[in-house]
């Protein structure tokens, strides 16, 4: 247990290492089990495990970004994000406070901001036969299983596994349920300079950032789009319909503000980097 807090507390200056995760991981796990009857002390167990997978998963996130692996370091990154939310939910204010979750919650939103995804799959099913992971009993409402779905039961979280179902179709859509269902993830023209641009000009990938959303002026001479591509200005109309009239356009623009020290901080620093990516125009917004 002291090994694990250890390394919480050194988040910022520890490497991602695979046996001291699997080891720390099987220990607290067996803690956990150990402790079933005493559900306050095994939920507790469970916020420590949590918050570590998260961090992991933020390291794993930005070394698989250093060697350009945009696609695995994207899918981390939900992973991370799921362990956030659960951890949202659950843990208590001790945990946020102490083991860099604000960062991270701030953070990966504005990571997946920045990446060239938009389009993803959505498969749409029936699911014919659910069991609940806690009492492994299958969920009808009929059923006896009184557990809710993304709940703590004794440091462990309730979920539902699907044993038979049936695929009705698949959608294409913006907001997915799962995000790791890009369309065409290594595609030719995904445009990944904004993730290498605030990898190379941060001085550590763990200072906070944010992204201003503005719009810039382009005159007409410098806009090259055709008359029927849809405009720049972002309306999702043609050129010709929307501002190839006018004497220019003004074009969605994003900025990265990174912070000195911290996110209180944020009015008293100037830096700022101009992304212009024409990959951004239908611009992502996180909450
Ligand atoms: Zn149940
Ligand atoms: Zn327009």
């Amino acid at each position: 247990m002291m090994e694990i807090i250890k390394q919480l507390t050194k988040f910022k200056n520890r490497k991602y290492n695979k046996k001291i995760e699997i080891n720390l991981i099987n220990d607290i796990n067996n803690k956990i089990k150990a402790n079933k009857n005493n559900e306050h002390l095994a939920n507790e167990m469970w916020e420590i495990k949590t918050i570590f997978l998260a961090q992991n998963f933020y390291l794993i996130f930005i070394e698989s970004l250093y060697k350009k692996q945009y696609y695995y370091a994207w899918c981390t990154l939900e992973k991370c994000e799921l362990k956030i939310n659960e951890l949202d939910r659950h843990a208590s204010e001790k945990i946020k406070d102490n083991y860099y979750f604000h960062f991270l919650k701030f953070q990966v939103k504005r990571w997946q901001a920045i990446y060239p995804y938009k389009l993803f799959t959505s498969p749409e099913f029936i699911h014919k036969k659910v069991r609940c992971s806690i009492c492994n009993e299958i969920i009808s409402p009929r059923g006896n299983c009184k557990h809710i779905i993304g709940e703590l039961y004794s440091g462990e979280i309730c979920y539902c596994t699907v044993e038979e179902l049936e695929l009705i179709g698949i959608a294409i859509v913006k907001n997915p349920v799962m995000k790791s269902n890009v369309i065409d993830p290594e595609g030719k023209n995904k445009n990944f300079s904004g993730l290498n641009m605030i990898l190379n000009t941060l001085n550590t990938p763990f200072q906070y950032w944010d992204i201003n959303y503005t719009k810039e002026f382009i005159p007409k001479k410098f806009i090259t789009e055709s008359s029927d591509s849809l405009c720049p200005c972002g309306s999702g109309l043609s050129y010709l319909m929307c501002c190839q009239r006018k004497n220019g356009c003004l074009i969605p623009h994003m900025q990265i503000i990174p912070y000195n020290q911290d996110i209180k901080n944020k009015l008293d620093t100037h830096l700022s980097i101009g992304l212009k990516i024409s990959d951004y125009l239908y611009q992502k917004k996180y909450s």
